[in-house]
């Protein structure tokens, strides 16, 4: 039979798997990319649309420099023209690293038996989200193995926990979750105790792949963990974040899995994903894996620009896995979320610096272990604008109704004053001097800009609740 790209050879049902590899492959190996083609799609991208998934290909077979070039200084402008210069920052928690499954990439997994298991106690969890409080954090991930310990109800207790530490001015506004998939009851569950976003990984979407990575435990099941997501939106939740391990299987292969799983949400629940991650494989105790397809640097900026243009409206993530210098270069190109200040081992925060590091106690190394306030400094320095907002979330703009990227001039009105507020915030609070009068003066700046750019902004309010939040006021938002 003759390949046919325009025709997806699995429908969209919920619930039902809809990879097909054959389909996959057919597209990277039957498109071609020319320079008419590659910018035909940089230019639909730069009006807000969607690329295919056979459009992708087209990006994914180009490999002329200059072109590719192209496509990084499309991405780049695609994200001035929709995020502006905003990126917002949270941190990730672990809570408990017992697991269940033998994941061949994970610190983790079971097989490990130099990993030193600790799930927090209520008291650690406090300790550590104040910890956090005190560097000026407002979004957490909390993470989790894959045990029996952690329920669903576990879950949903930690989860409340956080939200009820308040420490000095800090407070969390927003906790994601990272943790295995869950029946929709369980996602009822995690839903009711007011989780933002549930962010899976498929890791590989790959079904053959899947298996040689999955050796022990629940997550083998290939088809459970892709309708995962299907399973949150039953039970009610709408923010879901997707996410492919780089380094597992060919990258080209991840990149248009990751856009089919986005058409698969869209077809079904009217709404694709909130946030796509693309971590790549980093040194884990006991980690084995085969060095054949690890991304080096430049496929990982080439296919981060694709995505960005694949999908112009999805929030992207990029780990402190990666080095300072690449997550300087890379976030031009489309990045709009970065964790700062992060550490992974278990009750770690709450710890003296240096105090107890270890593979043992950490899922994997992480390569930019910079405190919150030096990123925060750096992103002020280039010019970006930090941002701890949780305004969408605490105001239902959730999910279908995230009108953030839909409705013209949202971010102007809402997201970048909410940006400033934010910052403002953690300039009175958390912030060296030096960094609290560079980050005033961007504040000034932006404010500058936004009075020329659009009529509609209203910056005498913004400069009113500056103002508030500088005389003691906190949690201003539009
Ligand atoms: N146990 C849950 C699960 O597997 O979904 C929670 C997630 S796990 C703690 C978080 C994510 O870390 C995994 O989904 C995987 O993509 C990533 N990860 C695992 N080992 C890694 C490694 N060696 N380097 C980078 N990321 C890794
Ligand atoms: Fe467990 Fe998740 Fe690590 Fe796999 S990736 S071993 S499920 S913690």
């Amino acid at each position: 039979m003759k390949f046919n790209p325009e025709k997806c050879s699995i429908p969209d049902e919920r619930m039902q798997p809809f990879i097909d590899p054959e389909e996959i492959w057919g597209l990277i190996n039957n498109t071609v990319s020319t320079p008419e083609r590659v910018r035909q799609l940089i230019a639909k991208s730069l009006d807000k649309q969607r690329l295919t998934m056979e459009e992708t290909a087209v990006l994914i077979n180009t490999t002329d420099p200059e072109l590719v070039e192209e496509i990084k200084e499309g991405a780049r402008e695609l994200k001035r023209r929709i995020y502006g210069n905003r990126i917002v920052l949270f941190a990730p928690l672990y809570v408990g690293n017992k697991c269940m499954n033998n994941c061949q990439y994970c610190g983790f997994r079971v097989s490990n038996k130099a990993q030193i298991r600790t799930t927090l106690t209520d008291e650690g969890l406090v300790n550590e989200v104040e910890a956090l409080e005190d560097n000026g954090q407002k979004r957490l991930i909390l993470v989790y193995g894959e045990h029996r310990d952690y329920s669903p109800e576990f879950i949903a207790h930690t989860v409340k926990i956080v939200y009820g530490v308040k420490k000095g001015n800090g407070e969390i506004r927003r906790v994601n979750i990272n943790a295995a998939p869950l029946e929709i009851e369980g996602f009822k569950t995690v839903k009711a105790a007011g989780i933002g976003t549930y962010q899976i990984f498929q890791e590989t979407y790959s079904p053959e792949a899947y298996k040689w990575y999955h050796l022990g435990g629940k997550k083998m099941d290939y088809n459970y963990r892709l309708t995962a997501l299907d399973r949150a939106q039953e039970g009610g939740i709408d923010d879901v974040g997707i996410g492919t391990l780089l380094g597992l299987y060919d990258w080209r292969f991840e990149v248009l899995g990751l856009i089919r799983h986005t058409n698969h949400l869209e077809a079904c629940y009217n709404v694709g994903p909130h946030t796509i991650s693309f971590p790549r494989i980093k040194d884990a105790s006991t980690i084995n894996i085969d060095q054949k397809y690890m991304v080096n640097d430049e496929d990982f900026a080439k296919l981060v620009a694709i995505l960005r243009l694949a999908v112009p409206y999805t929030g992207m993530i990029l780990t402190a896995r990666e080095n300072p210098k690449l997550r300087h270069e890379v976030i031009q190109f489309g990045i709009s979320q970065i964790d700062g200040g992060t550490k992974l081992e278990i009750g770690a925060y709450a710890e003296k610096e240096g105090e107890n590091q270890n593979l043992n106690r950490e899922q994997f190394a992480i390569n930019d272990d910079r405190p919150l306030n030096v990123i925060m400094d750096e992103l002020i320095e280039n010019e970006y604008l930090p941002s701890f907002c949780t305004a969408c979330y605490r105001l239902g703009r959730t999910g279908e109704h995230f009108m953030e990227f839909s409705v013209p001039g949202f971010i102007k009105r809402f997201c970048t004053p909410n940006a400033m507020l934010t910052l403002s915030e953690y300039l009175v609070d958390y912030a060296p001097a030096e960094t609290a009068e560079k980050g005033w003066q961007l504040i000034e700046k932006e404010l500058t800009n936004l009075k020329s750019d659009d009529v509609k902004v209203n910056v005498p309010e913004i400069r009113n609740r500056i103002e508030r939040i500088k005389k003691g006021e906190h949690d201003l938002y539009f």
